[in-house]
């Protein structure tokens, strides 16, 4: 028996306890609960080793990076058949992807101090053309400069957006989309997975490991291994169907309450949203409630597409054509996803698929560069160049 199994019988039998004494366990949140903080340091994922970090160091500090950029471009794209194939003669387009700006609280998997950001877009300034997603969609087709052109995207609207991230846009006026988890907003909570994250994070060791059947050696010592333990059991419920997902997901919310502070003004609101709108910020649909995509049925994924986009059509007043799946990787989208999609007629979907994105690129599954919130210059410019995209990988936290 897996985990998944193990969950699943788990929370089956809760549901025959639950029905035979007539009422669900409810825990009261204690005083600790209540009076939690989120721990104030919690450190980047690991995504690339000590020796690819040194490497992409001592190219930035002597100013090589642009001649790692065009000996990325070769190893990547080995045979001329395949050069043409991939139009890699042809521009070449970043979409950055972002989840949060700031360091304290949910989400917890993702951290970027303001200053750090603002260095990177001085540094995005000085060396590329920042466009908006649509100029960029436009320009894929009809470049208009041989400077390398890219956008900025954040994922899933989280309130820091709001505080920290705006002003550094509004300051160099630099445009960049949003995507928004429509039922987030509406409802004012956090995502289901920034549930499981905290959770994760409150629960004392025996619990989790009991309840949640963790398999050994899961490590709880510390706040960071208890990120990766969310991090591990969040994938594993994305294999999941999206009905035994939501089961595991109320199974965890009834047995493991999280404090209120973490659930409190996480996500933008409306009013948020459209100050940002009004100076320039442009939004996306990433759903209405970040499920995993290819797992639904396919009444369920018209809903998420469809209801999305009418409520952020509804609150902003204006068309909503470009969409971020939630997770973003190979296997939480498909055809039917892409089929839907077009169905609806949105231009753009990207996913968290790394690379660069080039005029063959399919527009309803643009690659980004992902793990934007690096405190690490030197690797952001990397990654940019192309150096490390392949190498970076990507595990779709969220
Ligand atoms: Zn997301």
């Amino acid at each position: 028996m897996d985990l998944g199994d193990f969950l699943l019988d788990k929370y089956a039998k809760r549901q025959e306890v639950v029905q035979n004494n007539g009422s669900a366990v409810e825990m009261e949140p204690s005083e600790s609960l209540r009076s939690w903080e989120p721990p104030k340091e919690l450190p980047e994922l690991p995504t690339e080793s000590a020796l690819r970090r040194a490497i992409a160091q001592a190219l930035f500090q002597t100013g090589c990076i642009r001649v790692a950029e065009i000996i990325a471009r070769r190893w990547r794209f080995p045979s001329a058949v395949h050069k043409r194939k991939a139009g890699v003669f042809g521009p070449r387009f970043a979409i950055l992807c972002y989840h949060r700006i700031g360091t304290h609280g949910v989400p917890l998997y993702s951290g970027l101090p303001r200053s750090v950001f603002e260095k990177q877009i001085v540094y995005l300034r000085k060396h590329y053309r920042i466009l908006s997603l649509e100029e960029l969609l436009a320009e894929r087709e009809s470049p208009k400069s041989d400077k390398p052109g890219l956008a900025i995207t954040f994922d899933d609207g989280y309130a820091d957006l709001y505080s920290e991230a705006f002003p550094v846009l509004r300051k160099y006026e630099v445009p960049a989309t949003i995507y928004l988890v429509a039922g987030a907003v509406q409802s004012g909570e956090i995502p289901w997975y920034d549930r499981i994250f905290v959770a994760f994070q409150v629960a004392p060791a025996d619990q989790l490991m009991n309840e949640l059947g963790l398999p050994e050696p899961t490590r709880l010592e510390t706040p960071q291994q208890r990120l990766v333990a969310a991090a591990r059991y969040i994938f594993t419920l994305r294999a999941f169907s999206d009905t035994d997902r939501l089961a595991c997901c109320d199974y965890l919310q009834q047995r493991i309450p999280i404090p209120q502070s973490a659930l409190l003004n996480r996500m933008l609101n409306w009013n948020q949203i459209r100050e940002m709108q009004s100076a320039g910020i442009s939004f996306g649909s990433h759903t209405v409630s970040h499920p995993v995509l290819s797992r639904l049925s396919p009444q369920d994924l018209l809903r998420e597409l469809r209801d999305s986009r009418h409520v952020l059509e509804n609150e902003l007043q204006r068309p909503v054509l470009d969409f971020s799946y939630p997770f973003g990787t190979q296997d939480s989208f498909n055809d039917a996803t892409c089929i839907q999609l077009a169905a609806l007629h949105y231009r753009s979907a990207v996913t968290s698929l790394p690379g660069l994105n080039t005029r063959e690129t399919n527009p309803l599954a643009l690659h980004r560069v992902t793990y934007c919130e690096t405190s690490s210059l030197a690797i952001f410019a990397a990654r940019l160049s192309g150096l490390f995209l392949s190498a970076a990988g990507n595990t779709g936290v969220v």
